[in-house]
């Protein structure tokens, strides 16, 4: 009789302890994480939800590929409070018009004040004389609002600087944000890290499988930071072992940063011994055969370093 007792209390307790397992499941936050992998410049979106609100993390170069991403947004059918843009290059940033059409109550922010001057600058830039063979034309929703311009993009209102280094989705989960980089591939970037996820989104510090872009004003000494950068980057993170997802190309694990420093290294040399750009595109292209974008941020890395 008393072990029946005893069994019987032994039951309770474990079971008790099983509930508070489960009641603590249940205060944690359901934080997920979808990739939406553009199609024009391989350039990564990024939808964080925790099943009651939504974050998206850059949106895309192309409205046709921000079209796209919107209606997935809707499909999930919940609020999209914050659209974070993580640097100021077009093709992480172009599709914001269209988002403020679509999402007009979610904010439009950006990690800090040097961010949102980037983005500013760089669409007059193309809306003005910038536009190149590398670079097509400043999508016209993207035109600054001017006297001349009522309607065009107000870069002063519509972009807000977050007060905080971190963002925190409505119901739970949050996003912390790291943003003192020396100039690299951009001359300001927020990289995201998830505690929830244990994932770190590098934004433009990360390539996987794609030609770096090291075209336009990306000199030697700034792909020199960039190395730099992504040793720290990797031993700051070796410890948390994170899931690893770049700007460009597919999600991964922290072999990627050796990946990516044996690749400037490579360019680095290819660039300062090749006799002409015809030369320096077909040793990274054997070097790399599989890597995308040989046309598009190969071809125009090439140009801007093999003169
Ligand atoms: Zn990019």
């Amino acid at each position: 009789m008393k072990i029946v007792r005893l069994i019987l209390i032994l039951l309770c307790v474990s079971s008790f302890v099983i509930g508070c397992d489960k009641s603590q499941d249940m205060k944690k936050n359901n934080l997920q994480v979808e990739v939406f992998k553009g199609g024009f410049a391989t350039v990564n979106s990024f939808i964080f939800s925790n099943g009651k609100s939504l974050i998206v993390m850059d949106v895309q170069r192309k409205t046709y590929e921000a079209k796209k991403l919107t209606a997935i947004i809707k499909a999930k059918k919940l609020p999209l409070t914050h659209i974070l843009i993580s640097h100021g290059h077009t093709d992480h940033f172009t599709g914001m018009a269209w988002f403020r059409e679509v999402f007009p109550d979610a904010k439009i922010v950006v990690a800090n004040e040097d961010i949102k001057r980037d983005i500013k600058d760089y669409a007059i830039y193309m809306d003005g004389f910038g536009a190149t063979a590398a670079e097509p034309v400043l999508e016209p929703a993207l035109k600054p609002k001017t006297d001349e311009l009522p309607d065009g993009f107000d870069y002063e209102n519509n972009i807000h600087v977050l007060s905080e280094n971190s963002l925190t989705l409505d119901g739970g989960g949050t996003l912390e944000l790291t943003t003192d980089y020396k100039p690299a591939e951009a001359k300001h970037i927020s990289t995201v890290y998830s505690k929830d996820l244990n994932a770190l989104f590098l934004s433009d510090f990360g390539y996987n499988g794609v030609h770096h872009w090291q075209g336009d004003d990306i000199t030697l000494h700034l792909i020199a930071n960039w190395r730099e950068e992504l040793a720290r980057i990797k031993s700051q993170y070796a410890d948390r072992n994170p899931i690893v997802y770049p700007g460009h190309g597919d999600p991964t694990d922290m072999g990627m940063f050796d990946r990516m420093i044996q690749y400037i290294d490579d360019y680095t040399h290819v660039v300062s011994v090749a006799k002409s750009r015809e030369e320096a595109m077909a040793a990274m292209i054997a070097l790399y055969p599989d890597h995308k974008e040989a046309n598009f941020f190969l071809k125009y890395s090439i140009e801007n370093h093999v003169k």
